[in-house]
């Protein structure tokens, strides 16, 4: 990974001050080095330095002439879980590894200590993480109904070359027929996200849709960073806990598009490139077939490989399709119940079935 990626983890904020995560926090240095009460880099928010708290949780009161405040500390897990999976920091022998040992993350806070966010307050996330420039951004959440003004804000930061990785949501249903946003939103720079287990299941609370989510990930007992305060109040103070949901399985396809973009900075500005590749570069599954755009979970291997080439969509009709025996022999007679695999190698092959 790179700290040169900016991810906005936009949810309940995130622990900044965890020790697995501390070193991967965004800051906007000008804020940081700047005079505390002044908006040093005149973006409209005042000491701003780690992100913001949109959270205004229903109430109408002002500070610094804005509604909520310039601390995203996170007062309820999630936020902080969903950082972890994204960018804790790797190689530091304590905790959990990200899927980028290195990247900025950015806390935008909109849901609240209790886990409940206004849509309103969601805008203002998703406009303060362009203006900032975040490459990608982490929609962990759902339940929303449509609203032109997000889907505008969305649209924004497509042009401005943002991803917005997006939870299909835990309802157990398809949302190509109960549409659920910001998930549903029919935009090339949103990615939808369904949970697997670690056999590769779909999770048993998985919204799927053929047309609406794009890609799998892992999302069933996913092992994080948590809040150190909450885990000390909670009196079990290793701050981390395991989680299952689509908001864990959006954040290994946000942290794999953070990678590829550090990988290949072709893909920079290309948010539809980008989501083009995950689910190119993803592995098929059976049961994923139909349930997802892609068929498949997420392989973040393939993704970052410059020379991995995408098999073709074998519903492709300008495929020309040969049959040819292969004979597979195990090598002993099984005694139990085994899996084999042998690699299959044709020259030439566009695809093989
Ligand atoms: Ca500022």
């Amino acid at each position: 990974g790179s700290r040169k990626i900016v991810v906005a983890v936009i949810d309940t904020g995130i622990d900044y001050s965890h020790p697995d995560l501390r070193s991967n926090i965004w800051t906007n240095t000008a804020e940081l080095n700047g005079a505390s009460g002044v908006d040093d880099d005149g973006n409209g928010f005042t000491d701003d330095i780690y992100g913001y708290d949109f959270s205004s949780d229903g109430r109408t009161e002002l500070h610094y002439g804005q509604l909520g405040d310039a601390d995203p500390m996170d007062g309820y897990g999630h936020g902080t879980h969903v950082a972890g999976t994204i960018g804790a920091v790797g190689n530091n022998a304590q905790g959990v590894a990200g899927i980028n040992w290195q990247v900025s993350l950015m806390a935008v806070k909109f849901l609240s200590d209790a886990g409940f966010g206004a849509a309103s307050d969601e805008y203002r996330s998703i406009r303060y993480a362009t203006k900032m420039k975040a490459m990608v951004a982490n929609a962990s959440y759902g339940g929303g109904a449509r609203s032109q003004l997000i889907e505008h804000a969305l649209r924004e930061a497509g042009a401005a070359g943002m991803l917005f990785v997006a939870a299909a949501g835990n309802d157990g249903s398809d949302i190509d027929q109960f549409p659920s946003y910001p998930a549903a939103y029919a935009l090339d720079n949103v990615m939808t996200v369904a949970a697997t287990d670690s056999r590769d299941r779909l999770a048993w609370f998985s919204n799927i849709g053929a047309k609406s989510v794009h890609l799998a990930a892992p999302g069933f007992g996913i092992i994080s960073t948590y809040p150190v305060k909450l885990a000390k109040e909670e009196g079990n103070i290793d701050p981390y806990r395991t989680f299952s949901g689509t908001s864990m399985a959006a954040p290994h396809v946000a942290g794999a598009a953070a990678l590829a973009l550090a990988a290949d900075s072709s893909f920079i500005g290309k948010p539809a490139a980008l989501r083009t590749r995950l689910m190119a570069t993803a592995d098929r599954l059976p049961n994923l077939n139909g349930r997802v755009v892609s068929g498949g979970r997420l392989n973040v291997a393939n993704a970052v490989d410059p020379t991995y080439v995408a098999q073709p969509d074998l519903n492709d009709p300008t495929l020309v399709w040969t049959e040819e025996a292969v004979d597979f022999r195990t090598p002993r007679f099984p005694t139990e119940r085994v899996d084999y695999a042998w690699p299959i190698r044709k020259p030439g092959a566009r695809a093989i079935r």
